[in-house]
């Protein structure tokens, strides 16, 4: 299949109002998107991707008058952070609207909805005039694609046409918040930070120990996540020793003598959004390890921690 590069949000809306499938720019990571009316463009972004069916996909909206479209009844907790927080990095679990497919939500009872702030992204759904679902444009298990050149390596000849934007600002995925039930829960940490979300729903609870025997709450949580060919190793600023041979270093504080590649980041901010690059730039020149600097629980700490955890298998 021949997979079409363009800048036109035009030319890419209209891909995907013709039942194809479109990867798109958005703040968090690139987007792969189908229409949730069309079933085999849903059916193509799980082969493309070789994603388990199982695993739900985050349903996009250009206003909030989509909202009815995709969901069923929304409390007020979950209206409070929809004011506070669309459009923009996150994305709530909320009971589903019977006409969403089950084929986009894994056969849950609920949808994940996002409404992403990016101005590319909103053209583009706002020319689609549908609800787009969208996981991550990478192949599954590797990490998520920040830039068109990422979607590209990964799914050129499997997706109809690539949107190109600019490298995506935040670089990690949205933020979580399952909010189907009594009370909030946050399910995947991300660039909107708990204390943010704590200050709008102060009785919001963070996913933290998950029972094993339960279902979990976020079936794509079960599944291995971001991990680059390269080993991970976890360390913290003070503690770095290297002992493979072709490492690789990113992390907040100076890195350890004898490191072939590293970046060093000014704060969390381009922590988050250099991590996944760097992690595919170091895949590219062969590197064996790569020494990732674990940084605080606090804000945006937290969403990077978790990826780390997953990329190193620890999570
Ligand atoms: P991705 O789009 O690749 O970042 O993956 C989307 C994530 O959202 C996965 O971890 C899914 O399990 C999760 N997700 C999507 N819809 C739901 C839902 N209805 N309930 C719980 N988790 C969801
Ligand atoms: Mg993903």
């Amino acid at each position: 299949m021949q997979t079409t590069l363009t800048d036109s949000a035009e030319e890419a809306a209209a891909i995907l109002k013709s039942g194809r499938v479109v990867a798109f720019p958005t703040e968090t990571v690139y987007g792969l998107g189908a229409s949730i009316y069309c079933p085999e463009a849903i059916m193509r972004v799980f082969q493309a991707k070789g994603r388990p069916g199982d695993n739900p996909l985050i349903v996009h909206i250009y206003s909030l008058e989509q909202l009815a479209d995709v969901a069923g009844e929304i409390n007020s907790d979950a209206w409070k952070l929809i004011d506070r927080f669309f459009p923009g990095p996150l994305t709530l679990v909320l009971k589903k609207n019977p006409l969403v497919p089950d084929t986009v939500t894994g056969g849950l009872g609920t949808v994940g909805v996002r409404c992403p702030a990016n101005p590319v992204a909103r053209e583009f759904l706002r020319l689609s005039a549908c609800p787009v679902a969208a996981p991550s444009a990478n192949l599954s298990g590797l990490p998520s694609a920040t830039s068109w050149e990422a979607v590209f390596e990964d799914l050129d000849g499997k997706i109809d046409c690539v949107l190109r934007g600019n490298p995506s600002a935040i670089g990690l995925e949205s933020t979580i918040v399952d909010c189907s039930g009594s009370k909030p829960l946050l399910l995947r940490a991300g660039a909107i930070t708990f204390e943010q979300l704590q200050a709008v729903v102060p009785e919001i609870a963070a996913n933290t120990s998950p029972d094993k025997q339960a279902p979990p709450k976020s079936p794509g949580l079960k599944y291995p996540h971001y991990a680059p060919k390269a080993a991970i190793t976890l360390c913290h600023g003070d503690e770095k020793r290297i002992e493979a041979p072709s490492s690789a270093y990113i992390g907040l504080s100076e890195p350890p003598e004898g490191i072939l590649l590293y970046k060093l980041c000014r704060n969390l901010e381009e922590y988050g959004s250099e991590l996944f690059s760097f992690f595919r730039h170091c895949d590219s020149k062969g590197i064996d390890t790569i020494y990732c600097e674990l940084p605080s629980n606090q804000g945006l700490g937290r969403a990077i921690r978790d990826r780390l955890m997953r990329a190193a298998g620890k999570k």
